[in-house]
This record gives structure tokens, C-alpha cells and sequence, in this order.
């Protein structure tokens, strides 16, 4: 993969290189999506909420359209509205919003918006009068969380018949959501299908033609081609996590930090808030800048490892808020300034996000997502060498900084 192209950084301090630098590689999410798109049966909507998870969302929807995806989804409508600011243009679907949301705001700026009850239904009808709203009913489909229950299914399609019938909406699709598509084959999958089915044809036969009608995420995408429908929607895939564990993908994220400090300790010295370990023999250590402030799991003390020097070397004592301690074993030291990867990819042997995940018992979405989203942190962003992402990539595509 290319140099990291897309680059965010702790503040310079006198100690220029006393800096963690979490980069994404927008060359391995071009790879993801172009082997979704090439996966899905009919289009492919890139997910970006929780600002890509973690990598920047302006930028991994960028590299998404220019590799097969066609749409852009986002949980918010304040998501949808910055990327829009961000001059993003394509169609772009916003699923979870509060009834007192800006939905006039949404219409006004081409945002489709998802409808799970009547009571939303009635508050997007009509709120932009100029033009009428694009909507997709959404149907619950096995999670019961978001989307309208199987029982208020026929009356939200009524309801929007009769909106579209006054020209205040236009019912432009219909959604629903997998809660078991990491485990292909479990029958909550087929049943969620079913379910799914059942309620295209409801709506059908109450007079309503949506166009898109999608229900896969990332696992179904790629284990569960029944599910597939007009479009799939796929956040984790594009930044390499595959939940189904049936396909490789290339993880997208990078994060660095620099040894501000190495020491020689004795056997019996505790390191970190209660001593939760103690050296056993004499033993060197060093200094990293970041904590669970920059969003590494603090459970994972006594666990994590990171890359430095070319060794795995264990995290030892507590992971602190802003700071960790490396032990970098009795028979070798490290320079002050050397740059340890405390997350990876995958190549070089340095720790995955998955790994973060396992010694975390989390998934890597909360892994990637913590650490893209510690804005404490981000006080200088810069801006990162003009590699071309992907051959496929336009003249505008994903320099950008976020
Ligand atoms: C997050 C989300 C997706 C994307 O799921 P991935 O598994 O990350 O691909 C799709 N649909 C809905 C409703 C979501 O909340």
C-alpha cells in the first residue's frame, strides 16, 4: 500500500518528535471497496458514520465513490450535512434521527432520510414545502432497535402512501438491518430475509415502488448473497474489518508514537499506578506518549504489545491517559526518539487492530473508532503527500485532511 494519505498528529511540542501520528492508508480502503463493489450484486453504499469509522470521514467517502461505491450513509443528519459542506454531491441516506431533527435542512441539501415510525414520517412530510422529501422506510428486520416494528409495518406504508399522494415525500427505498450476519448461516439470517421480503411485498401491494431496497451490511456483503437486494451497505469492510471472518481485507489504519524516554530498572522496581507489575529481572524500559485518552483500551493493560525495534514488546503496568510503559527486555535498549507502532496493519508483524480487539474482549470497530475519535488529541492535522490512492482515484480525490 502507498505512503499514509491521510495524517493526524499530537501537537509539536519543543521535542518535535515527542508526537503520536495516527495515519490511514486511503490505498487499502480503495482495495476494500473495489472488492465489495465487485461482491455486491447491485450498488454499494459507503457507510462513514463515526467519522469513517475513526479514518476520516470526508476522506474515506471519497475514496469509496471513486471505487465503486455510488452512495454515501451516515447515522446522523449532522454527519450527512458535513459532507455535504465537504463537497461531497452523491446520493447520501442519513438513518437515525431525534423527531425535533433539521429534516427541511436534509431536503434542502439532497439528503435521503430513513423513516422508522409514522411520527417521523410526519415530521419530514412537507417540511421542506419547495420539494418533496426522498425517503426509506425503514423495517426492523430482527434487532429491535431502530426501524418500524413488523406490526406498524402496513400503516407507516400507508401513511406514506398518502404523502406521497399530497407530493409532500416520495418513498425512494426501503431498509432493514441483519442483527446476525457475522454468523452466515444462522437461521436469524434467513428469518431476517423473510421478514424483509414480507415487507417489500406489503408495501408494494399498499401502492408503494421503492427503488432501493437494501438490507446487507459488511458480513452479508460478503457471506450472504441472498441479502443483497438493489444495495449493500458497508462501513467496516472499507476500513478492512471483516465481521465474517470469511475474507481478507487490508486494515487501514496506522498509529505511532515515539520513545520520549528509556530507562535501565531493577528487578523489583513496579511500574505505573499499582505496581500491577513489577520487573523480574533487570530490564529496559520506555516511554510512549499515548494512553487511553488517544483511545487505546485501558482492559488491555497487561496484555498489549507493540512493534519497536523490530521485536514485539509487551505493554507493562497500567495503560495511564496519556502514556504507556514499553518493557523492552533485559538484554537491549532503545534510542529515545525511536518510533514504536502500537497498531498496524498487519505488515511488519506490528499489533492489528483485531489484536487490540482481543486483548480488549471488543470488537475492532470500537477499536478503530476509539482511537480516530480523541479529539483532545488532534491539534494538528496535516496535510499528506499528494500519493495518488488508487489508479482509479479522480484529480479530486482523498487528500484531504479532516
Ligand atoms: C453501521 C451500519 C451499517 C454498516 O455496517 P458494517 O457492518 O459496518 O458494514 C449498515 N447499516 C446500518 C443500519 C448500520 O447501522
Amino acid at each position: 500500500m502507498s505512503a499514509p494519505a491521510l495524517i493526524r498528529q499530537q501537537p509539536d511540542t519543543d521535542l518535535g518528535a515527542a508526537a503520536a501520528v495516527l495515519s490511514v492508508d486511503l490505498a487499502a480502503v480503495a482495495a476494500n471497496c473495489r472488492l465489495l463493489a465487485a461482491r455486491a450484486a447491485g450498488e454499494l453504499m459507503a457507510v462513514v458514520k463515526a467519522d469513517g469509522f475513526g479514518h476520516g470521514a470526508a476522506a474515506v467517502a471519497r475514496t469509496a465513490l471513486d471505487n465503486g461505491a455510488t452512495w454515501l450513509g451516515v447515522t446522523a443528519l449532522s454527519e450527512g450535512l458535513a459532507l455535504r459542506e465537504a463537497g461531497l454531491p452523491a446520493p447520501l441516506l442519513s438513518w437515525l434521527n431525534p423527531l425535533g431533527a433539521d429534516f427541511a435542512a436534509a431536503v434542502q441539501a439532497g439528503i435521503d432520510l430513513a423513516v422508522p415510525s409514522i411520527a417521523h414520517l410526519d415530521a419530514i412530510a412537507g417540511a421542506y414545502p419547495d420539494r418533496p422529501a426522498r425517503v426509506h422506510l425503514h423495517l426492523d428486520t430482527g434487532l429491535a432497535r431502530d426501524g418500524a416494528p413488523p406490526e406498524e409495518w402496513a400503516a407507516l406504508c400507508r401513511s406514506a402512501r398518502l404523502a406521497e399522494a399530497r407530493g409532500q415525500l416520495r418513498v425512494v427505498g426501503v431498509m432493514g438491518h441483519l442483527a446476525r450476519s457475522d454468523e452466515p448461516g444462522h437461521p436469524a439470517n434467513a428469518a431476517g430475509r423473510a421478514a424483509f421480503d414480507r415487507g417489500l411485498r406489503i408495501a408494494r401491494a399498499l401502492g408503494l415502488r421503492p427503488v432501493h431496497r437494501h438490507l446487507a451490511a459488511t458480513a452479508a456483503t460478503l457471506a450472504d448473497p441472498l441479502a443483497h437486494h438493489t444495495m449493500v451497505r458497508v462501513g467496516a469492510g472499507l476500513v478492512g474489518i471483516d465481521p465474517s471472518g470469511s475474507t481478507t481485507l487490508h486494515p487501514a489504519m496506522t498509529l505511532t508514537a515515539p520513545v520520549v524516554s528509556v530507562r535501565r530498572v531493577a528487578a523489583g522496581t513496579g511500574v505505573g499506578y499499582g505496581h500491577t507489575w513489577v520487573a523480574p529481572q533487570p530490564t529496559t524500559l520506555a516511554l510512549l506518549p499515548v494512553g487511553y485518552a488517544d483511545g487505546l483500551p485501558r482492559v488491555a493493560s497487561g496484555r498489549a504489545e507493540v512493534l519497536l525495534a523490530g521485536r514485539r514488546c509487551p505493554v507493562v503496568g497500567r495503560i495511564s491517559m496519556d502514556q504507556v510503559v514499553v518493557d523492552v527486555g533485559p538484554d537491549r535498549t532503545v534510542a529515545v526518539g525511536e518510533t514504536a507502532t502500537v497498531l498496524g496493519t498487519g505488515a511488519g508483524g506490528a499489533p492489528t487492530a483485531a489484536e487490540w480487539a482481543a486483548w480488549s474482549q471488543t470488537l475492532e470497530h470500537e477499536v478503530v473508532t476509539g482511537l480516530g475519535s480523541a479529539p483532545a488529541r488532534v491539534l494538528r492535522r496535516t496535510t499528506p503527500p499528494t500519493t495518488a490512492p488508487s489508479p482509479a482515484a479522480s484529480p479530486t480525490s482523498p487528500r484531504s485532511t479532516r
